[in-house]
């Protein structure tokens, strides 16, 4: 089923650049003024020729009549052509006729006008208008309104030709202030450092009397969902100031050049609305450090755009109450000159929520819900380390969404654990595409995760043990969950990690003499773990407390990360022992528990298989009676 995504916190902030509708030149105008232009060039054009049509059109052997028998009155030769006037009178008009007749070479022609005493003139024949219509103006109209057109058509990608190098963006001081720092839980020491630009921006002058350093540039950095966006929301709303919003990636443009003129109509902007905050998210986008390979073009329009911004930042001075806020999820990317004194030289590190945070940001989130009494958000809080603001809002949106399709009339705690379920794994398959034999494997290879849980010293406590498929890959799950919050683990605890993440093949090899494939990521972590604890913790007898291999961000694909090997082949291979005898060591420990208590593997077995889910009291009743 797909996830439905519906808004239940009405509060949840809009993330993105406040744009009024973009129009263009020509959308502004309306094609109309073009065209009304050219129709009027062309009825122009067609009334001279109809002037010229109104003429009598005669041979030239009349002409000549008509010049011999001394009738014409006078005429203007043309390149091509004569027209004149006959001294006959027209029946009609009572006005003289016109006539108009082809030119031929005739050397004797202006002797002969001469001789009959006729006015004469010759003028060169003036192509010029239809020259301009032709060739110029329709050519032009319809390039221009092609262009609008396109224009148009390409407005909302933003790449409207005819507002390259203005700014695009229209960045528009947002003033409506209904986020506050009550808004945002759980980062109470960001709060704090923000407190003093709130200061800063509600009484700017006052500030500088007292002789305070103004703040010039605030960078947010933390994990994404952990409520950046969000604070630099709250403190333009605390502090009642103007908020210019605009996400690095929407600086960097098709058109090289067109990023640094947004940065500095941005700051211009800025200063005209001052005391306010420019926010600027994303800052990776363009702060990436400069002098990289090119990649894929782009780059020096990046480099351009964070030039730009670097000198916006050193030539304002914060007196005029403008002060820089920007997040990142990857302050370890971005360009060190961004970080000098002048610049973003005021770090504030917004982390994931602890225990306590959690649970404020989910009071937050479900206060708009009606939850039933049984509901106790500490212990939603505990089942969800390592959950970020935006997960917890996740969790709330959908157990409200489970608790609405259930038909409940109020959130369950049953509900909550469904959705922990869902943010964590994905939402459950509609139904289970396993084999019975397939079911009675999996059964066992859960139990063996949970009871080796069960059994090791440091194994955190099984939460929940399912076979109910979930998502892609996963065909069951053991849940465990941190009885507190850890923040070192010990050698002995890694072992114990390694040996659970081993129980489900092992427990497949005891009871069924052969093994499956669904096992492959607990043997993928497995492997890591024992590697982090060689390489990274100097965990290893053989090779001591040195660390090997040195984490680089890659140039190419700015979110991946390169290893530089700064060992021998010789050391890497003395890794490779390693890694093998703890992961190999682990695995012998884990055949021996499992077979001595081969009993109780077989009763958590065959409960599972027959209710698909027990909950981690279940767990511990059968491992006990055994
Ligand atoms: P970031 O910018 O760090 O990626 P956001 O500010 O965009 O994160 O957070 C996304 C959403 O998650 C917010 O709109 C809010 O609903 C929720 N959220 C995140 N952190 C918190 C928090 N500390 N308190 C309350 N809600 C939060
Ligand atoms: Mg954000
Ligand atoms: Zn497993």
């Amino acid at each position: 089923m797909e996830k439905t995504k519906f808004q239940i916190n009405k509060k949840e902030p809009e993330i993105h650049v406040n744009k009024p509708p973009e129009r263009s030149f020509w959308q502004r105008q309306g094609p109309f003024n073009v065209w009304y232009f050219v129709i009027m060039l062309l009825f122009l054009y067609m009334f001279q020729s109809a002037m010229e049509v109104k003429r009598e059109e005669i041979p030239y052997s009349q002409f000549m009549g008509y010049l011999q028998s001394g009738q014409i009155a006078e005429c203007i030769i043309k390149e091509n052509m004569i027209a004149g006037t006959l001294k006959l009178m027209d029946q009609k008009t009572g006005k003289p006729r016109r006539f108009i007749t082809v030119r031929l070479r005739d050397d004797q022609l202006a002797k002969a006008l001469a001789e009959k005493g006729v006015k004469y003139s010759a003028a060169v024949e003036s192509h010029f208008l239809s020259n301009l219509i032709f060739s110029w103006i329709i050519p032009f109209a319809i390039i221009f309104l092609l262009w609008g057109y396109l224009g148009k058509k390409m407005g909302g990608m933003g790449m409207n030709f005819m507002n390259i190098g203005k700014n695009k963006a229209h960045i528009h001081a947002e003033t409506d202030h209904n986020i506050t720092f009550e808004d945002v839980a759980g980062a109470d020491e960001a709060k704090q450092e923000l407190q003093e630009v709130i200061e800063f921006l509600r009484n700017p002058d006052r500030f500088q009397r007292l002789g305070g350093r103004m703040p010039k540039g605030v960078l947010l950095a933390g994990p994404p969902g952990t409520g950046k966006t969000l604070l630099a929301r709250a403190v333009s709303g605390e502090a009642g100031a103007p908020f210019f919003n605009i996400s690095g990636s929407d600086f960097i443009e098709m058109f090289v050049g067109v990023g640094a003129a947004r940065v500095r109509d941005l700051f211009e902007q800025a200063r005209k609305k001052a005391p306010c905050i420019i926010f600027i998210d994303e800052l990776d986008a363009i702060g990436r450090q400069r002098g990289g390979p090119v990649v894929m073009g782009g780059h020096d329009e990046r480099e351009q755009t964070l030039n730009q911004l670097l000198v916006e930042m050193d030539g304002f001075d914060s007196s005029n109450g403008v002060v820089v806020l920007s997040a990142t999820n990857r302050p370890e990317v971005l360009d060190k000159a961004l970080l000098r004194p002048g610049r973003f030289d005021r770090q504030i590190v917004v982390d994931k929520p602890d225990l306590r945070g959690r649970v404020e940001i989910l009071k937050i989130h479900t206060k708009d819900l009606t939850m039933a009494p049984d509901v106790d958000l500490e212990i939603v809080a505990r089942r969800t380390p390592g959950f970020v603001g935006a997960d917890l809002a996740n969790v709330a949106n959908e157990a409200a969404i489970l608790a609405a399709r259930k038909g409940r009339d109020a959130v369950t705690t049953q509900d909550f654990e469904a959705a922990i379920d869902r943010v964590i794994a994905g939402p459950e398959k509609k139904k289970s595409t396993l084999s019975p034999e397939e079911k009675h494997r999996v059964s066992y290879h859960e139990s063996g995760h949970a009871l080796v849980a069960e059994l090791v010293p440091g194994g955190e406590p099984v939460h929940k043990v399912s076979i109910i498929p979930r998502g892609i890959g996963a065909l069951g799950y053991t849940l465990q969950v941190p009885e507190k919050e850890k923040f070192l683990a010990t050698r002995n605890e890694l072992l114990d990690q390694i040996a659970v993440l081993l129980g489900g093949r092992v427990a497949e090899e005891v009871v069924f003499g052969d093994v499956s494939t669904g096992a492959q990521n607990d043997l993928e972590r497995s492997s890591e773990l024992a590697r982090s604890m060689v390489c990274s913790y100097g965990m290893s007898e053989q090779l001591g407390a040195l660390t090997f291999g040195k984490k680089q961000a890659s140039l190419f694909l700015s979110t991946e990360y390169g290893e530089e090997k700064n060992y021998s082949e010789e050391t890497a291979r003395q890794i490779d022992a390693e890694v093998r005898e703890i992961v190999q060591e682990s695995y012998e420990r884990v055949r021996i528990l499992l077979k001595d208590n081969r009993p109780v593997l077989d009763a958590l077995a065959a409960r599972l298989e027959e209710k698909e889910v027990l909950s981690g009291e279940e767990v511990k009743a059968v491992v006990e009676k055994g």
